[in-house]
């Protein structure tokens, strides 16, 4: 069985909030990637849920962050597919990619001056 990594999951404790996807990264498995027999909602943690809420510039709202790849726009709730919920993979915690790459999504921003 071969596990793909793209990146370091969160793992912690879920919450009841549903994570989202870009869409991009809709339509596929948040754990094996597969793109059929999308089961169950996968849920993200507490904190994520509130980190993945980026209110976004101008007071025009906030910008959900897609729990697969870090990017803004998510658009989608995220899902487990029938398999990974039968592994009991929705169970393993928090399903949210933290590093893509090796590189932190979020270290990039292009802002002028902090606070
Ligand atoms: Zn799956
Ligand atoms: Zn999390
Ligand atoms: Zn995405």
């Amino acid at each position: 069985m071969s596990t793909k990594h793209t990146g370091v999951r969160c793992g912690r404790l879920q919450g009841r909030q549903a994570g989202q996807v870009c869409e991009r990264c809709s339509d596929q498995c948040v754990a094996c990637e597969a793109d059929r027999h999308l089961w169950e909602e996968a849920r993200v943690c507490d904190e994520c849920a509130a980190q993945l809420l980026t209110p976004l510039p101008l007071c025009r709202g906030v910008a959900t962050v897609c729990i697969q790849c870090g990017g803004k726009g998510a658009v989608q709730s995220a899902y487990f597919c029938r398999e990974c919920v039968l592994l009991m993979r929705d169970r393993d915690g928090c399903p949210r990619v933290l590093t893509v790459g090796g590189a932190a999504a979020a270290g990039h921003l292009s802002g002028r001056g902090g606070r």
